[in-house]
């Protein structure tokens, strides 16, 4: 396995990720970081473009999976409201949430992907759990140290090159 900071594709936001593309992909499960992927920070609402594309999503028969390193009960709000599985406390860049999430739902690595806004939570943690990343950008700056963090990641924000 190769490891790289690089994501394996890019979107704007996780509603660019359609179900088409993870079909074509191979993706049959989809790990969800939660702070400024689904939803900036604090909130604990969801948007309808996201509701409605984790509900499009799970109805091509992907699996969605919230991963997070929230300590908070957004995770578990989140989780509810989209009916899906979660792991908070995540620990990434650990890749132990994906690992659990992997041995929950009994698939393979090869056919899951983590879709995160951070090189160096969600990046490293799929890399060194042998999932896709999907980098996303950051929905919100909500302090500056998100922007600071934003701008260090900055030279590994574009995809990896394919070989
Ligand atoms: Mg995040």
């Amino acid at each position: 396995m190769s490891f790289s900071l690089f994501p394996d594709r890019k979107f704007q936001k996780a509603e660019d990720i359609s179900p088409e593309l993870l079909r074509d992909m191979g993706i049959d499960l989809l790990i969800l970081d939660v702070d400024n992927t689904v939803a900036p920070y604090k909130t604990l609402t969801l948007e309808p473009e996201i509701l409605d594309w984790a509900r499009r999503v799970k109805s091509s028969g992907v699996r969605l999976y919230i991963v997070s390193n929230n300590k908070s009960q957004r995770p578990e709000v989140f989780a509810k409201i989209l009916d899906i599985p979660y792991i908070k406390r995540a620990g990434k860049p650990s890749p132990r949430g994906v690992r659990e999430a992997l041995a929950i739902t009994g698939i393979d690595k090869d056919r899951t992907a983590l879709v995160g806004d951070q090189i160096y939570t969600d990046t490293i943690a799929a890399n060194l759990a042998g999932v896709k990343i999907l980098l996303v950008e950051p929905i919100k700056f909500t302090n500056p140290f998100l922007a600071i963090r934003y701008f260090l990641e900055l030279p590994f924000r574009r995809e990896r090159k394919h070989k």
